[in-house]
Order: structure tokens, then sequence, then C-alpha cells
């Protein structure tokens, strides 16, 4: 990957052939476009099975969800090709964001549903272990990055119950939904620049902020100055927002045909 100029974020996406399951593409499409609309670049490598990680070549990585079959093929390959390379970026500033399955991987390790270990990369404090049952429906969280509270909406498919290790940082708390293991109240963890959620559906079409804030670590990454993004018109954003919280506050939905301009 070249080094580019300074206003190109350096995306590393992990495994998108097996790790993308619930629209994690339409994640990345977002950070591009929130980037071009700005005059800024993104420019997306992919690390696969057996291909290794080089620290300080990106400024953002990205781990999206998958099948406990998905997380079987690249957990061991994860952590013995990109592991340690990965926590060393995340370590020198880089930004990671970690969605559901990627987001167990990114911590200590998944026991699937039907018994197997999976090991994780350990950046991320967090176990995980299948329940019986899955953790389905949409979600809504107030997720703190850099001090700054938002609401945050998003859909959760998981087995998993994540435990967080008692110095974690959640990313949020849950308001409605089932968040990390349907008990603790937490969703999620942050360390340093990175973030696990459950949260997908996609996540970031209608969550700019944590786009956003992504965005600008990874830009503070990559010029040595983390200032702040110039805003956008984000009130299509904004109603996609609104509908995916009213959901899963159990509001009831207009129907979108026959509804009056
Ligand atoms: N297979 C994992 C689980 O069921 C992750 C699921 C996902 O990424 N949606 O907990």
């Amino acid at each position: 990957m070249s080094p580019g100029p300074p206003g190109t974020v350096r995306l590393c996406h992990l495994y998108p052939d097996e790790m993308n399951i619930y629209a994690d593409r339409g994640n990345i499409a977002v950070l591009r476009r929130r980037l071009e609309w700005r005059g800024l670049s993104l420019e997306v490598r992919s690390a696969g099975l057996g291909e290794p990680v080089t620290p300080g070549l990106h400024d953002l990585y990205y781990l999206g969800g998958g099948q406990d079959r998905d997380q079987a093929l690249v957990a061991a390959d994860l952590v013995r090709t990109k592991g340690a390379a990965i926590v060393s970026a995340v370590a020198d500033g880089a930004a990671l964001l970690a969605v559901c399955g990627g987001y167990q991987l990114a911590g200590r390790g998944y026991m699937g549903v039907d018994g197997s270990a999976m090991p994780g990369i350990g950046l991320l404090d967090a176990e995980t272990v299948a329940g019986p049952t899955r953790l389905i429906g949409d979600v809504l969280i107030t997720a703190t990055l850099d001090g700054e509270p938002h609401e945050v909406a998003g859909f959760e498919n998981h087995a998993g119950r994540t435990r967080l290790g008692p110095g974690a940082t959640p990313f949020g708390r849950v308001i409605a939904g089932f968040g990390n293991d349907g008990a603790s109240g937490t969703e999620g963890v942050v360390h340093l620049r990175a973030i696990g959620t459950y949260l997908h559906g996609p996540l970031l079409p209608r969550n700019p902020w944590v786009a956003d804030t992504v965005l600008r670590w990874a830009l503070a990454h990559r010029t040595g100055d983390d200032v702040p993004l110039e805003p956008l018109d984000d009130s299509l954003e904004r109603a996609a927002h609104a509908v995916s919280a009213g959901r899963a506050r159990g509001d009831r939905e207009e129907p979108l045909i026959g509804r009056r301009a």
C-alpha cells in the first residue's frame, strides 16, 4: 500500500470474504463517501487468510461479522498472521472497528454454539461464550466516544454472551435490546481508538457520528493532527437513525406506502 497523500485514509479490510454478514461492506461504503464528500479519500486493502498485516501501513482496520463457521475458519489465522501487528498498530494510534463476530475475535476469544473454542487476538478485554438462545433484534444504546455521549441504533443477532474484563470500558449502555449479554446493560467495548460492538445492520449509515469519529481517529493517525471533520448534511442519516431507534424502543411504525406527504 502506498503512503498516499495525507487526505487519504488507508483502510485494511480484514477477511472481507468470510466476515461480511449484515452488510459490512455498507459500513465501508459509508466511510468512503463521507471522506469523498469532504474532498478526502479512502484506500482499501484487504487482508484475507494467510495474508500478514504490517503495522504502520494502515490508519484503520475493519473486521466484520460472521457466522460461527466463518469465525472458525479465520480465528486461528487472525491470531497467527495478523494479531500481534494489529495490537501494535492500535497501540500506535491506528483505529479499528470490529462488528459482532469480529468484535468477539478482537477480544480474548469465542466459544461457539457447538462448544468449539476460537481464539481471539486479545486486543479488547472481552471474552465470549455462546448461550442457548440467539439475541436478536433492534438495539439502541447510549454510546460514549472521546467523552461525548450519543444515541446509537442498530440491529443485533448473536448467540455470544460477552463478558468484559473489570477494567474494560463499554462502548455504550443499553437503552433497548440485549447488548453484550442481555444482562449487564453494557454494549461493546472501547480501547484506545478501537471499537468492538454488536451493532450492525449495518452500523454506520444510520450512525454518522460513529463513522465520523472513526474517520477522525484514522485521519489523526494519518496526519498526526486530531482535527474536527467538516460537518455534512446528515438529514437522511438522522431520519434513518430515528426509524431504527423507534423500532428498538417498540414504537409502532407508520407504513411507508399510503402515508400522506
Ligand atoms: N457467530 C457469532 C454469534 O452468533 C457472531 C454473529 C454475528 O457476527 N452476527 O454470536
